[in-house]
């Protein structure tokens, strides 16, 4: 009954002039609406009680894989539940907080780390086939001409891809010219990338079981939508730091937490899959990066694949608009970010990015990260040394002015 009256009151407001723009776009070109979505996700963040881990814990149910934490980002350990995505049919449930100290959204409990590889022991690699690749390579290309110049030429270039699956996107970094590597979790995946790929070579496991890619001095590392899925990012991002040449760059494609299609979408956003465990937005993701050894980042806006690539999926104004309207609020429901290890990796490859802020390196939180997990990973995140507070990004270097004036 509310559905419908939802509809005839957008077809009294908007008539058909939206009906053919997909409905991740709609969003930002129906007139109103973005600042109604801003509210309603403000309220929501003031209006949830924020309770202490011990409080949380008492309330909550713990599976048997399951863990509960403190917040990743910065420690802190209060959180205020604010959605709770469930799946009926597939049977599944979880609980997504946010850090009242940082404003970082994660799955609590989490999943334990040495659990992980339970999830994609089997069948994750039967959806990537057919029309699903196509989107999917269509998808990869729109980033990757994002951020030009990065994949521009890859002659001479080492790139790995950080949880590669069937090779989808190495496919495309094969043509590109890059000497290509990838690792997965999912055995199954990697059969399937093998009969995909000519020259790149995939391994099952963590990058450093296998020697060529444990010799590091990668040019490009890639995380297509693997970010949200990792319980321990710390230890993966200074790991893959380290694999990282001095004008090096990660790049990170992931759900936008900060995006309105969040508060528009509420426990139905599409960001909340079964696997997904953090969820990270222009807004925390550099915390992550500065404490992890990378001196910059840089954003680029993701408008949607299909409206990029596809001719007349909108009209070039409605585009134009899109365009304006995504730049000037939350860059998109995807995350598009790169991590620069140097200064001069940011000079060299940062340059056309819209949004890039030079970080403050934290000292490294483990002795010894050494090969595989660290020891005492059991404790969580809470077991961590204090910090003060959140890292703040320094001032980019040269903003550019707000597109949308
Ligand atoms: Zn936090």
């Amino acid at each position: 009954m509310l559905t419908h009256a939802k509809r005839l009151l957008k077809r009294v407001l908007y008539g058909r002039r939206y009906d053919h723009v997909p409905w991740p776009q709609q969003l930002y070109l129906r007139p109103g609406e973005r600042q109604i979505r801003r509210l309603r996700g403000a309220w929501r963040d003031r209006g949830a009680p924020t309770v202490s881990l011990a409080d949380f814990r008492a309330a909550t149910p713990l599976g048997e894989i399951e863990e509960f934490i403190s917040c990743p980002l910065c420690s802190e350990s209060r959180q205020q539940l604010l959605y709770q995505p469930r799946n009926r049919r597939r049977n599944w449930t979880y609980r997504v907080v946010r850090c009242p100290g940082c404003g970082f959204l994660y799955r609590n409990p989490n999943i334990r780390p040495e659990h992980l590889g339970d999830l994609y022991a089997t069948g994750y690699s039967s959806f990537l086939t057919g029309r699903y690749a196509r989107h999917r390579q269509r998808r990869y290309r729109v980033v990757m001409d994002a951020l030009s110049p990065i994949f521009d030429d890859g002659r001479g270039r080492r790139l790995l891809d950080f949880g590669c699956g069937a090779a989808l996107f190495l496919e495309l970094a094969e043509q590109r010219g890059f000497e290509a590597y990838g690792v997965d979790l999912s055995p199954d995946s990697l059969e399937q990338a093998r009969k995909r790929l000519s020259s790149a070579r995939v391994f099952h496991g963590s990058p450093d079981e296998a020697e060529e890619i444990a010799a590091g001095g990668f040019h490009v590392i890639t995380m297509w939508s693997v970010m949200a899925h990792l319980p321990r990012p710390h230890d993966d991002l200074s790991m893959l730091r380290r694999l990282l040449a001095d004008d090096g760059v990660l790049v990170i494609f992931t759900v936008n937490a900060g995006s309105l299609h969040l508060p528009a979408q509420g426990n139905g956003w599409f960001g909340f899959t079964r696997n997904h465990l953090m969820f990270y937005s222009r807004d925390t993701l550099p915390t992550l990066l500065a404490d992890t050894g990378f001196a910059g980042v840089g954003f680029a806006p993701f408008y949607g694949a299909k409206v990029v690539a596809v001719d007349r999926a909108l009209t070039p104004r409605q585009l134009g608009r899109l365009k304006r309207r995504v730049d000037s609020t939350d860059f998109g429901s995807m995350l598009v970010a790169v991590g620069f290890a140097t200064e001069t990796a940011a000079e060299r490859w940062g340059a056309q990015l819209p949004d890039v802020r030079r970080l403050a390196i934290m000292p490294p939180r483990c002795a010894e990260p050494g090969p595989g997990r660290p020891a005492g990973h059991g404790a969580g995140a809470g077991a961590r040394s204090p910090r003060t507070g959140p890292t703040r990004p320094t001032p980019p270097g040269r903003a550019r002015p707000d597109p949308a004036r």
